[in-house]
């Protein structure tokens, strides 16, 4: 146990595992979840990377099935329920708990925009590894490939002419910008 009360924490999902890149633990706790763990095999050069954070003090959690149901109803209202795993969900529902039942600072490390996306919608922030961050949080819909109509809802084939839909982008707002 370190003397030294940390309260910055980095709750990482599989991108930032995987990324490689050196991850500062000196000032900050990190955490991931039991099913991000489980999507690893044994072996292999991801599984030593996932191994390497261990040693470096890496805590493996899960999130409250609370948490769980916020991510999951937040994620159903940005449209981005059908984009986010189950590891994804565990992975937000972690941070929320981070955040509203120990106040810490929790930062979410990962690559993937639909987690940047939720997570802002719930207030968290969030530091990209590789990729650029998100800089609108948008809101996924669906346009008829037919007649152009849009859809808020998952709709895969046009009530009115039948034709299949695509997955677009309805609108964007600009993310505030947090300090870290
Ligand atoms: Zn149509």
């Amino acid at each position: 146990m370190s003397s030294k009360k940390k309260s910055k924490i980095y709750i990482i999902d599989t991108s930032a595992i995987l990324s490689g890149i050196p991850i500062n633990f000196d000032d900050a706790a990190m955490v991931t979840t039991s099913s991000i763990s489980m999507e690893l095999k044994p072996g292999g050069r991801d599984y030593r990377a996932f191994q390497f954070l261990i040693e470096k003090g890496l805590s493996i959690l899960s999130p409250s099935k609370k948490s769980r149901d916020a991510v999951n109803s937040t994620s159903r209202k940005t449209g981005d329920e059908d984009r986010l795993s189950k590891a994804d969900v565990d992975v937000l529902a972690l941070a929320l708990d981070m955040k509203l039942d120990d106040g810490k600072d929790a930062v979410i490390l990962t690559d993937d925009y639909s987690i940047q996306n939720v997570a802002d919608a719930l207030d968290m922030k969030f530091g990209n590894i590789g990729q650029p961050k998100i800089t609108k949080r948008f809101k996924w819909g669906y346009q008829c490939l037919g007649c152009g109509k849009k859809f808020k809802e998952n709709i895969k084939i046009c009530p009115i002419c039948g034709a299949a839909t695509k997955n677009i982008i309805l609108d964007g707002k600009d993310i505030k910008r947090r300090k870290r």
